[in-house]
């Protein structure tokens, strides 16, 4: 680290459980982003911030003048440009130490599996069950950590899966993959500094699971209801029947 990253990061670096080695594990890690929309726009900004030395930015959305009530990466002179290019802009505007991939197409298949197994943490900012069941299997199939956040209307949750490890249950123990959940903040609307709540908890999580500090989020479900400000935590089992993870180690 040069002098100009020991200031950048020195209230990091200050936290014992942080300190040099951490920030060292910060900069040589790679974070893939699926959408920077809501949620993903507040956790690719911290992430940047905070010093994670790559990030891979997949949306193949454009930004539309409804975005910006709350993708907060993205301002009135990017409508009409692709979302990872403008995400891309604003990372590099906050933080130049940072090597920004923008993904500009749809990942699938074989690609979307390549993607994630080159990052050390996925972090699933989508709007859609398609996306995140596709995900999800990819992060299964290799054993990759993945951060799932979502939100609708005044509720938000999140949750770690670190498929691989122990018994630990992966997002298809959770959700059976069907498409009566399909409802998506484009239809029902959601308060705007809520996806900024649930995003900037996925960087968070990101850097404990980076890290290695602290207990990250495996095996429960957390639940913020923004109207009564309560939130709650599930315990998240295994299901032994799981299509996705049951018969991996
Ligand atoms: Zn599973």
């Amino acid at each position: 680290m040069n002098d100009n990253q020991l200031l950048r990061y020195s209230r990091q670096i200050l936290l014992p459980q942080i300190d040099v080695e951490g920030q060292e594990k910060l900069l040589d890690s790679r974070a893939l982003i699926i959408g920077l929309g809501g949620l993903g726009s507040p956790a690719a900004m911290y992430l940047a911030a905070a010093g994670v030395g790559s990030l891979a930015l997949n949306d193949y959305d454009v930004v539309e003048i409804s975005n910006l009530q709350r993708q907060i990466a993205h301002g009135t002179e990017n409508i009409g440009e692709p979302k990872a290019v403008s995400a891309r802009k604003a990372l590099e505007r906050l933080n130049p130490d940072v090597r920004v991939t923008e993904l500009t197409s749809r990942l699938e298949g074989a690609q979307l599996e390549q993607e994630i197994a080159r990052a050390d943490v996925v972090l699933d900012c989508s709007d859609n069950f398609t996306t995140r069941f596709a995900v999800n299997a990819a992060c299964v199939r290799t054993r990759t950590p993945l951060v799932s956040g979502a939100v609708i209307r005044f509720e938000g949750q999140l949750a770690v899966f670190t498929p691989g490890v122990g018994n630990n249950p992966c997002y298809n123990c959770l959700y059976a993959d069907h498409g009566e959940l399909a409802e998506s903040c484009v239809q029902t609307g959601v308060l705007a500094p809520l996806p900024g709540i649930i995003g900037s908890l996925q960087a968070l999580e990101a850097i404990k699971l980076l890290t290695g500090v602290g207990e990250p989020l495996v095996g429960r479900l957390l639940l913020l209801d923004a109207l009564s400000m309560e939130w709650n935590q599930m315990i998240l089992k295994r299901n032994p029947r799981c299509p996705t993870c049951a018969g991996s180690a």
